[in-house]
């Protein structure tokens, strides 16, 4: 069996346009005119200069009624995961009526549309926001660019090969830039190639020839956009090395008429998937609030490893106080081991988590069975427990430390999928690791947690 390629086209369409969703421009005597005591309104963002590809940009933010103090944010939206860049405001910038707002290297976009929503907060607790969409133009004459399709951008930025009954699918899209002033005509057959390991250094998997329906010109200042979808069904080279939990390079090549290649290539990966059996330990003991705060936690740890490309389903489950009896409390190792020995999930390859209300006189606020836990529920090492981590605010409620405690969880499953304490600044996986600790590295942290025998490929 062989993998196939199909492929289809969107029309050419200019990029120096802007969305739908835009707020209009306001003009600054009619915005002081409407504005009341202490409000702030954004008449408009516009760049500075023009967008360019890959180059450090601003966006100045021109502003009316505000004082005092402020924050500026910008969310941005492009192909890839959306970012906030932040700068504060003073009354310098109120005086002169606008603020710039600087994209370094780092924050730099690739051709094609991006959207920033942006929000002014000041002082008095006024806030304004506006939104624009600006055409990041490309620096180079001609290029492609691939990225995964159908806006999938949770993780890494990489194709997703999704399993579908006994094949594997993965789409891509492909942009093609074009920043000249003349028009580019292509050829509409393409090569592609998947590697294991990099591009013309790795081992070649597959490769093949395919075909763009239409004829392609990509036009001045204009990108061009299509999709390959590749099929590979079991027995082929791209589906065993899937299966094997390896992940791949694709490479798409594409000639000019008039002569002449232009290629891009993009990792293809998996999304995997383990589970967790979130159990609190006297569920009495826990408020409204903080089975609230104690879910909002397990978001926290599913978004952390979701960055990796590794999702988390979770079995919502229960000990009574009456059942739970001393487990309320943890004050030993060995009570937490006769807690994952004596209570267990039901038979479904999840991980238990015991959320206790209280941790003391150990030394610590979570324990993992084992490094790496067991793939059985059964024995002394099937568990990790964590300390419920709560506090009470000003006004008597009792909360969850809600990043913390999915820091915590993270950690502590972190070390029964396999994972060993590192110095690594940021780790999840630091011996005393915080709230703002939540990064996993792709080797070998990734590469150990996916071979859990209970990790699946989602
Ligand atoms: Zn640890």
């Amino acid at each position: 069996m062989e993998t196939t390629a199909s492929a289809g086209q969107s029309p050419d369409r200019p990029i120096n346009r802007y969305g739908p969703l835009d707020s209009p421009p306001v003009e600054a005597e009619e915005a002081r005119g409407r504005l009341a005591p202490g409000q702030v309104a954004i008449l408009d963002v516009q760049p500075v200069e023009r967008v360019m590809s890959d180059q450090p940009f601003q966006l100045r933010v021109r502003l009316a009624g505000g004082t005092g103090e402020g924050v500026v944010s910008v969310l941005t939206h492009w192909a890839g995961t959306p970012f906030v860049v932040e700068r504060r405001i003073g009354a310098d910038d109120h005086d002169r009526g606008y603020a710039d707002v600087e994209f370094t290297a780092d924050q730099s976009l690739p051709p094609g549309p991006a959207t920033f929503t942006v929000g002014v907060i000041v002082e008095s607790g006024a806030q304004a926001d506006f939104t624009v969409s600006v055409a990041v133009l490309p620096s180079n004459p001609f290029s492609m660019r691939l990225s995964p399709r159908d806006n999938f951008v949770t993780g890494t930025f990489s194709v997703r090969a999704v399993k579908s009954g006994n094949s594997y699918q993965i789409n891509m899209t492909v942009t093609l830039s074009n920043g000249d002033a003349a028009a580019v005509a292509m050829r509409q057959d393409f090569r592609w190639e998947f590697w294991d390991g990099p591009v013309g250094g790795g081992t070649l998997v597959e490769q093949g020839t395919g075909g763009f329906p239409d004829p392609i010109t990509v036009g001045a200042h204009s990108t061009w956009e299509g999709w390959i979808a590749f099929n590979s069904p079991s027995g082929s080279g791209i589906f065993n090395k899937l299966e094997g939990r390896e992940d791949l390079a694709v490479r798409i090549i594409m000639t000019r008429q008039s002569g002449g290649t232009v290629e891009a290539q993009i990792t293809v990966r998996t999304m995997f998937s383990y589970g967790l059996n979130i159990t609190r330990v006297g569920a009495e003991s826990f408020t409204n609030e903080e089975y609230t705060d104690l879910y909002r936690a397990v978001d926290v740890t599913r978004t952390i490893y979701e960055r990796r490309d590794v999702t988390v389903a979770v079995d919502r489950r229960f000990i009574s106080n009456a059942s739970a009896g001393g487990f309320t409390v943890i004050t030993s190792e060995t009570e937490a081991r006769d807690l994952f020995e004596q209570w267990s999930g039901p038979d479904n390859g999840f991980i238990d988590v015991f959320v206790v209300p209280s941790i003391s006189g150990t030394g610590f606020d979570g324990l993992a069975g084992a490094i790496p836990g067991p793939t059985s529920h059964d024995g002394r090492n099937s568990g990790v427990v964590v300390d419920k981590s709560g506090f009470v605010d000003g006004a008597g409620v009792r909360h969850l430390n809600v990043a913390y405690l999915g820091m915590l969880i993270g950690h502590e499953v972190g070390h029964y999928l396999g994972l060993v304490h590192v110095s690594e600044a940021g780790n999840l996986m630091l011996s005393s690791s915080t709230a703002t600790d939540t990064n996993l590295n792709y080797d070998p942290q990734y590469r150990t947690i996916i071979r859990h025998g209970w990790v699946r490929i989602a």
